[in-house]
């Protein structure tokens, strides 16, 4: 019989693969409650704790008031409103760059901006660790499509002398799993090199990384010229929802005219554009935000290497612990639960096999004794499993 869906349910489920939703009974913030439990949460993108912010909520709640619920068409049709066009404004403004354009979500720009700018005849060059929207645009695209070793020139230089028409190199700027930067102005310069144009998808480090909260091109001081195509998303750090991109005139032309998940989809509902808004000026005018933040990845890193666990090269928020099996790192997460702490475990496929791990992040609202918290309920937990767990 065809599409026996159960069987293939089952199968997940005996390789420690199952993936379930916790329920979010409260907003969203450090202190949640989660399918009833009360738990200190170190796992969302919210890396600046504005999501549930009062500024930001009331400037939802009154964009809504005044801009309706929805957006109510696409941007093409009549559902381009000022309030998203204010924000493509003060994005182009933050970012240094000639202009934005606003997307529904992160995953829309990826898919859009790829197949966009390259189709058949041209060649995508990824990193092997890019998040999945990124790699489904590659394959989308039909273009030529590759995943360079991790972080590694060389084996993109080796793929870039073999590229043909027109190259799109595209990285993560902090990698979602393991929290490690792009070696963004290396990957630049061969990319210019060899004639190709380099796309950043800066989801997890627009807002956290640089002085102003600028990201990944701020904090190598990288410009237009090397990045060409720059992909910020709103629902991490700026704790709303959507995406832009950010770059020339023509290249934003280019994606109203030819990016299909921006034409054919409703616009985003102007009232989150007005939340946005809110967000960026907080971000712009609590750099404390990011200041303390800074001292909790370092408390953080300094206690688990205390207790000897397996960190990852990560300066920024997202701080995983390696455990290696699918099987540990799910009893890891729910001993930590059983002590009232809140970690997902990340198993394959979102990781490499042998690679599963705790995904800890790390939020400005935090305090260091949430941190010790932590650490305490790490020690305990670890100490509770069996060293061979399997
Ligand atoms: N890029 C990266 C690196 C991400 O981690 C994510 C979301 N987890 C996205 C893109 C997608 O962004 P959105 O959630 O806005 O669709």
């Amino acid at each position: 019989m065809s599409f026996d869906l159960s069987s293939r349910l089952a199968e997940r489920r005996a390789a420690h693969l199952y993936r379930q939703r916790p329920l979010l009974e409260t907003p969203q913030g450090v202190n949640v409650m989660v399918d009833g439990e009360p738990l200190l949460a170190f796992c969302s993108n919210d890396y600046l704790g504005l999501a549930n912010h009062p500024q930001v909520t009331e400037a939802f709640a009154e964009g809504a008031r005044r801009w309706g619920a929805g957006g109510g068409a696409s941007h093409l049709v009549v559902g381009h409103s000022t309030p998203h066009h204010e924000l493509e404004e003060a994005l182009a403004e933050f970012t240094g760059r000639p202009r934005a354009l606003l997307l529904s979500s992160g995953y829309m720009a990826n898919l859009g901006t790829v197949t966009a700018l390259v189709g058949q005849g041209g060649t995508v060059l990824e990193d092997r660790l890019n998040h999945a929207s990124l790699l489904d645009a590659g394959l989308l695209s039909g273009a030529r499509f590759s995943r360079y070793l991790h972080n590694d020139v060389a084996s993109l230089q080796s793929r870039l002398a073999k590229a043909e028409g027109d190259t799109l190199v595209v990285t993560d700027g902090v990698f979602s799993m393991d929290g490690d930067l792009a070696e963004l102005p290396a990957i630049c310069d061969t990319a210019r090199t060899h004639g190709a144009w380099v796309m950043v998808d800066d989801a997890h480090g627009f807002g956290c990384l640089g002085k102003t909260g600028g990201g990944i091109v701020e904090h190598f001081g990288l410009g237009l010229n090397d990045v060409p195509v720059l992909i910020g998303t709103l629902g991490k750090a700026f704790g709303t929802a959507g995406a832009f991109v950010a770059g020339s005139d023509d290249l934003v032309e280019s994606l109203i005219q030819f990016a299909r998940p921006y034409i054919y989809t409703t616009s985003q509902p102007p009232a989150v554009a007005c939340a946005t808004l809110r967000s960026l000026q907080l971000l712009r005018e609590e750099g404390w935000r990011r200041e303390h933040l800074g001292s909790l990845i370092a408390r953080f890193r300094q206690g688990v290497s205390a207790i000897g666990l397996q960190l990852m090269d990560s300066s920024t928020p997202i701080q995983p612990i390696v455990v290696g099996s699918s099987a540990r790192a799910l009893a890891l997460s729910a001993a930590l639960r059983e002590r009232g702490i809140l970690v997902t475990a990340i198993r394959p496929p979102t990781v490499p096999r042998g690679t599963s791990r705790l995904r800890v992040t790390l939020c400005a609202e935090h305090s260091h004794a949430d941190i010790d918290r932590l650490l305490e309920a790490l020690q305990q937990a670890v100490a509770s499993l069996p060293e061979s767990h399997d």
